[in-house]
């Protein structure tokens, strides 16, 4: 049974899709003014994981994250690009999909663009109206929060409290606080102004809020009540709460059984060493794509999930170093058992060398210790997942696994087909968890762990070394064996620095056969 931390009721519960077997969930997608943060990007990669491994456990996903492409921020960037408003926001939803391919994120099932939705948005406020949650006012429509008694349930505010929430938002400069009935009731519908994209609506020409999208578009692509809503924590309030009280008023139906939120994301000063919120006045805001400029996006990955997708999570130079080295660590592994495997001409064949007794081979490859790790790898690291996916623990699980085969076929040689097969299941097992997790430690760039350079020089050399060197017993299968494993030292994450084997040490390299 998976467990999930509930924002609403504040603890981890079982988690019981509506229909068995089918998880529907539905992620707040970018306002797409700019190119996304390295904290959108967090929140995208956590849901990333978390659909993953939904899917990996059996459940038949439908993911749906919606674009918001007319807002005030996209107008205002309009204005001072002297374009239109639908330009930016085509040209910086092309951007928002290229930036989070690149970080390895899965297209949702679905993605609507509030634009091209105006008709369903319109519809749902019209069911508001009806039902008294919601009144027109000069052009503009508003929700009226107090009909709603159950509205702060979800960020745990009680209405005053929330009161001031939206005193804040309106001091952003939405300037309609004069014909609310209100302080606390929001815009569903804002009349148009001179030179604002606007749609013809019965309240006469204007554009949906921002907060009436969502629930137009979840409703419609998922139903109600559906699975999952999720979000970074920043908004759960005012724009979760706001969500909840439209549909759940328009529906008499629960809105989202669960509600999930990741964490923040701060910063690592490298001068003080102290942690600092990401902001453009502190000139650390730090954009997706020129992160991944610097860092491969699987060691990205790699940093953001070694923390708990709700914790704060700390974003610097030296974390990002580690991160990449504790993903090298197990890259390395993984060709370490396809070297094995590759070498595994079965034993006592044709390949011997005729002149190595066949007793002189001691294969140390224990298969049944090996295929009994494996199977407490998969059952561990589903354990950790079903608990709220915890991701750090579940690497955790990955790298005792890694250390203990990195021992297991330390001194092994040539392979009889039992011991092949539990190689290749350790090996699968490794790529197939991390794949889950959303890295491939088996993409090219992967292989980059081991300079192209000492690989291609390895290959040089190969002829000239076998020609003047007598061939060791280690040499039998006519390619070498893995370096023997280093076992790391101390806890894991510190040890991670010293990944296995130093990446940047041709001695250490085994050469390759040319073919
Ligand atoms: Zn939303």
């Amino acid at each position: 049974m998976i467990k999930l931390y509930d924002t609403r009721l504040r603890q981890k519960v079982d988690f019981e899709p509506v229909e068995p077997g089918k998880v529907a969930m539905y992620v707040c997608g970018p306002t797409v003014y700019n190119r996304i943060h390295i904290g959108n990007a967090r929140t995208f990669i956590s849901f990333d994981m978390i659909r993953r491994y939904l899917s990996w456990r059996g459940f038949e996903v439908t993911f749906v994250q919606n674009v918001t492409d007319v807002d005030d921020k996209i107008i205002k960037r309009a204005g001072e690009e002297d374009r239109t408003a639908a330009e930016v926001a085509e040209e910086y939803t092309r951007l928002f999909i290229e930036d989070m391919r690149a970080a390895g994120v899965q297209d949702p099932d679905i993605r609507p663009k509030a634009t091209e939705e105006i008709d369903t948005m319109i519809a749902l406020i019209e069911r508001l109206i009806e039902r008294g949650h919601a009144y027109a006012a000069e052009g503009d429509v508003y929700f009226d929060v107090r009909s709603y008694p159950g509205y702060g349930q979800l960020s745990g505010r009680d209405v005053d409290e929330a009161e001031s929430g939206h005193r804040e938002l309106r001091a952003d400069g939405q300037g309609l606080e004069d014909r609310k009935r209100d302080e606390l009731d929001f815009a569903l519908w804002k009349g148009a102004k001179p030179g604002e994209p606007a749609w013809e609506s019965p309240w006469g020409a204007g554009r949906p809020g921002w907060h009436i999208e969502c629930s137009a578009m979840s409703e419609k692509y998922l139903g109600l009540p559906f699975d999952i809503h999720g979000g970074g924590a920043d908004l759960v309030f005012p724009h979760h709460e706001n969500e909840r009280a439209q549909s759940e008023c328009a529906c008499d139906s629960t809105f989202a059984n669960y509600w999930m939120h990741s964490g923040m994301l701060q910063i690592a000063n490298a001068e003080t060493g102290e942690t600092e919120k990401m902001s453009k006045s502190l000139n650390n805001f730090l954009l997706l794509h020129e992160v991944l400029e610097q860092v491969r996006p699987a060691a990205l990955r790699m940093l953001m999930l070694q923390s708990h997708y709700r914790s704060p999570l700390v974003f610097g130079e030296q974390r990002v170093n580690e991160a990449d080295a504790a993903l090298t660590r197990i890259e390395n592994a993984v060709r370490a058992l396809d070297w094995l495997l590759e070498a595994g001409t079965p034993r006592g064949e044709a390949a011997l060398a005729p002149e190595t007794a066949e007793g002189e081979l001691s294969a140390v490859l224990d298969a049944a210790a090996l295929t009994d790790r494996v199977a407490v790898l998969r059952a561990n690291f589903a354990e950790a997942m079903d608990d709220d996916f915890n991701a750090p623990a579940a690497l955790g699980e990955i790298f005792s696994f890694v250390s203990d085969v990195n021992a297991l076929v330390a001194d092994a040689t040539c392979l009889s087909a039992e011991e092949a097969a539990a190689g290749r299941a350790a090996r699968d097992a490794i790529v197939e968890l991390m794949d889950v997790l959303g890295i491939d430690v088996t993409a090219a760039e992967a292989r980059a762990a081991y300079p192209v350079e000492v690989v291609a020089l390895a290959a040089e050399i190969w002829p000239a070394m076998t020609a003047t060197t007598p061939r060791l017993p280690w040499l039998t299968c006519w390619r070498p064996a893995p370096p023997p494993a280093r076992r790391r030292t101390g806890p894991w994450p510190t040890a991670c620095a010293t990944a296995w084997p130093p990446s940047a040490s041709p001695s250490r390299t085994p050469p390759r056969a040319p073919a």
